[in-house]
């Protein structure tokens, strides 16, 4: 374990929620409801809620999304506290860590090809691990000490994940050098203290590997709640990758109103008529954390 010396383990006395969206497009529904369920969350237990933009892969961005992201979310008076944190702007501080976990022995530089791991069966067995590989075309994976395959979701309850997958070392930088999701997403919830996570379930998996970088940097965990996907006709998932329909920026009530029905907080009829601030003010009241269904049957 590294007690890091940049990351000083936070006790979390209040509580502090964020949205961190990757500025690869605008906003849809999908990205609605992650927006509107952690910020009622926070609200609703007098918390903060912070944005934060996850600009750490350059080839995935859209030009002008992250503005046009933030404007949305005002307009959908969904208002942050403190400053928005870009991703972009945090590199220093993940060269950091990563020096750190090198220092501690706990990293490697890695040569193996997706397709070299797939033919060796699919999960990754610490191939280069004692090789002492340089870094050039090479990623860097963190030994997982840890492990963990199992947490308790705040919706989903007991959540139990692929062993030897959750056992795997993970890649915290990508062999084109560009700082890994894991590593950044976890460095950054420290960083900002945040103590509640509220997001969707195509993430249910990925939260055991950050489970187990809290434990190897020597810091405590956030609490997790992972709500249903919003899925298409055709059964997809909704998001910018498969062009799913922005929402309109123009109209936030009907929006608001489909995202808390898909959250299961049934907004009565008359909020229909309502306006924002009304709307936004019955949802912080009225939110229940054990309203939201563990999967969702509706299909948008
Ligand atoms: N940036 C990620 C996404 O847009 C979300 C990361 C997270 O909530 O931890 O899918
Ligand atoms: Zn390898």
């Amino acid at each position: 374990m590294v007690v890091s010396q940049l990351l000083r383990p936070q006790t979390h006395l209040s509580y502090r929620g964020r949205f961190a969206p990757s500025p690869s497009g605008l906003l849809h529904f999908g990205s609605l409801i992650a927006a509107l369920a952690s910020y009622l969350d926070a609200k609703h237990n007098n918390g903060q809620w912070l944005v934060r933009i996850e600009d750490i892969d350059p080839p995935r961005e859209k030009a002008g999304a992250s503005s046009e992201i933030l404007k949305t979310l005002e307009s959908y008076g969904l208002h942050w506290d403190d400053n928005v944190l870009y991703q972009s702007e945090q590199t220093q501080l993940y060269q950091g860590v990563l020096a750190e976990l090198a220092q501690h022995k706990l990293s490697y530089h890695c040569a193996c090809t997706r397709a070299q791991i797939k033919a060796a069966g699919g999960i990754y067995q610490g191939h280069c691990r004692a090789l002492q590989l340089s870094k050039h075309n090479c990623a860097t994976r963190v030994i997982n000490t840890a492990g963990t395959s199992e947490y308790h979701d705040l919706i989903q309850g007991q959540v139990s994940c692929n062993q030897q997958l959750a056992q795997e070392d993970f890649i915290v930088r990508r062999k084109d050098n560009l700082f890994a999701y894991q590593l950044a997403v976890v460095v950054d919830d420290i960083y900002q203290g945040i103590s509640h996570v509220i997001r969707g379930c195509d993430l249910l998996e990925p939260t055991a590997r950050q489970l187990s970088f809290y434990q190897i940097l020597g810091n405590s965990a956030p609490k997790f709640g992972h709500f249903p996907l919003a899925v298409t006709e055709q059964g997809y998932k909704l998001s910018k990758q498969n062009n799913a329909p922005s929402i309109d920026r123009n109209a936030p009530i009907p929006s608001l109103i489909a995202a808390l029905t898909f959250l299961g907080q049934k907004p009565p009829n008359e909020l229909k008529d309502a306006n924002l601030d009304e709307l936004l003010a019955w949802a912080i009241h009225h939110w229940s954390l054990a309203k939201v269904p563990k999967s969702q049957e509706i299909v948008l």
